[in-house]
């Protein structure tokens, strides 16, 4: 068994997302970030942030939780949703139960206003170097999948059921890698929408209703037959593999 390594995971510039409506603060970290060879994106609302998120996938993300309107706490949440990003979070209030709620709501770090740039610096680093590591752990992970029914190749994209050759488009196929890796999982139609078409807001859910119609057709996974792709009313969709799942 070989491992291929996608090209996007090899990343060679960092990116950070600065989430963080006070402009002096975001430009202060955007220096930072520039300074350590990486390029820093600004957003000055959660929205606006969450929409970069999804488009740009950054190595990490800094976060202050007093924006406007959608707080850093939702927007941590929503990014948490999805991603295993590291997410340094910045707040006004030198709190217990605010540090408390940040780690436990999935942040990997936390500062306190006002905070120096040395210290930024340091936290931005030592974050960065802990999800590298973690990134060359997964890329050598798995390169198939298989259960019961179906056989996925992800490096070369090929999907087989009942060892046919089945061809996807780049759409299906994210959506039934998204199903695949959460087997037995409900995902939201939302999550579907964020994770699989990268946009949250633009779209709406009936693109994935009929993506998951064309993909059932495709894969001859009938709503009757098997119940391999659940329809969960009013809320999304969960994949159960058929028959035991082995990845290499
Ligand atoms: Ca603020």
């Amino acid at each position: 068994m070989t491992t291929t390594l996608h090209p996007e995971q090899v990343e060679t510039t960092t990116r950070v997302l600065i989430i963080e409506d006070d402009p002096s603060i975001a430009e202060a970290v955007r220096r930072v970030v520039a300074k350590q060879h990486g390029t820093g994106v600004v957003a000055s609302d959660g929205r606006n942030g969450l929409r970069n998120f999804f488009e740009d996938r950054p190595n990490l993300v800094v976060l202050d939780i007093g924006l406007p309107g959608m707080d850093g706490w939702e927007v941590l949440e929503r990014i948490r949703d999805l991603s295993e990003v590291p997410v340094l979070i910045l707040t006004a209030h030198d709190l217990e139960q605010e540090k408390v709620r940040g780690l436990t709501s999935g942040a990997d770090d936390y500062l306190t206003k006002p905070f120096g740039v040395q210290e930024l610096g340091a936290r931005i680093q030592a974050l960065l170097r802990r999800s590298q590591s973690a990134a060359v752990a997964t890329s050598s992970e798995s390169t198939t999948y298989r259960d019961a029914n179906l056989e996925v190749d992800w490096a070369a994209r090929e999907v087989r059921v009942d060892g046919e050759v089945v061809g996807l488009t780049k759409l299906e196929f994210q959506l039934l890698q998204t199903f695949v890796r959460h087997p037995g999982q409900a995902l939201a139609t939302q999550q579907l929408l964020e994770q699989v078409w990268n946009d949250p807001f633009g779209i709406g859910p009936e693109r994935v209703k009929f993506t998951v119609l064309r993909l059932r057709r495709k894969l001859g996974w009938q709503e009757d037959q098997k119940d391999v792709l659940e329809a969960i009313r009013g809320y999304g969709y969960r994949y159960t593999p058929m028959g035991d799942t082995m990845t290499a």
